[in-house]
């Protein structure tokens, strides 16, 4: 804070709501560990955010990014792309609806019924029908499905991958980055979640990508960062670029029609790295 001129004494400012904070906030738990992507899904801690940010935004949004992940685990595990998962589902065959444990081990699968949460009638007929099948010796061809329990929020699970690209940018950019206006409305969406603020943030990861996760600082057509998670890429806005970054975006995509982007990239921060607040050097390097 001192670095970019913002404050003359020791503290902290949470670079989602860009409130100060003393160091004792973090003694007294108003600072928190602040993990991206979300800790479930495999983030590093990587910056810290205040209590506010956390347990409001930081609860839904990081559920919704953890349940949509259970639910890509899910489809995976069902078409033998993942050896290991274990989830709650149900089961329909016919008439009859079960809530099952899903379980596939070294890629087996199995299904279990749960005895204290299913109507015993459809539990008997469910056993009888296997029985039926077991003394036939193989399956009579009737049709199943298996549905996840795991439900998400589209939109929730889009602001937390905006969350987990603005974090990881504000721990390898640092404040320059993070307090600048062109991200004040990065920052206005990811502590209003429920409410439509920007749009064009969010997209689906071109599957010829194949590295898996990196931030683009994208040069051309115009500035801005990519950040690339498991299964999507957000755009935000650089510290240069066009003024109205997300309608700039709205008009590239508005025709559907491939774009192309050249820059530079980069890997994912272990650290709070910060480096256009500490290295001048490479500030200049970065086009900052
Ligand atoms: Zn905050």
């Amino acid at each position: 804070m001192r670095n970019i001129g913002a404050m003359d004494q020791d503290c902290y400012c949470c670079p989602i709501c860009t409130q100060l904070f003393i160091a004792k906030a973090i003694d007294a738990g108003i600072l928190t560990l602040e993990h991206a992507p979300p800790q479930k899904v495999g983030g590093k801690p990587l910056a810290l955010t205040c209590k506010e940010c956390n347990s409001a935004a930081g609860y839904s949004v990081d559920s919704a990014v953890v349940q949509k992940q259970r639910q890509i685990d899910f489809t995976e595990a069902i078409m033998g792309q993942k050896s290991n998962y274990k989830g709650r589902a149900t089961f329909s065959i016919g008439e009859n609806t079960l809530n099952i444990d899903f379980e596939r081990d070294q890629g087996i699968t199995s299904i279990k019924p749960i005895e204290e949460i299913n109507d015993p009638d459809k539990l008997r007929a469910y056993q009888d029908y296997m029985m039926h099948l077991q003394q036939a010796g193989k399956w009579d061809g009737q049709k199943f499905t298996i549905t996840p329990n795991a439900k998400y929020h589209i939109k929730y699970s889009k602001v937390g991958d905006l969350k987990t690209a603005f974090i990881l940018c504000f721990a390898f950019f640092g404040y320059r980055f993070a307090l600048h206006n062109r991200l004040a409305a990065v920052r206005e969406q990811i502590i209003n979640y429920k409410e439509d603020i920007i749009d064009h943030y969010w997209h689906t990861s071109d599957p010829k990508v194949n590295r898996e996760h990196f931030l683009f600082l994208v040069k051309k057509p115009f500035s801005a960062l990519a950040v690339k998670l498991d299964n999507s890429t957000v755009l935000l806005p650089w510290v240069t670029g066009p003024n109205d970054f997300y309608e700039h975006l709205g008009e590239y995509f508005v025709n559907r029609e491939p774009v192309n982007f050249d820059g530079l990239f980069f890997n994912w921060p272990v650290s709070l790295e910060m480096r256009l607040d500490y290295m001048k050097t490479q500030t200049q390097n970065l086009g900052g």
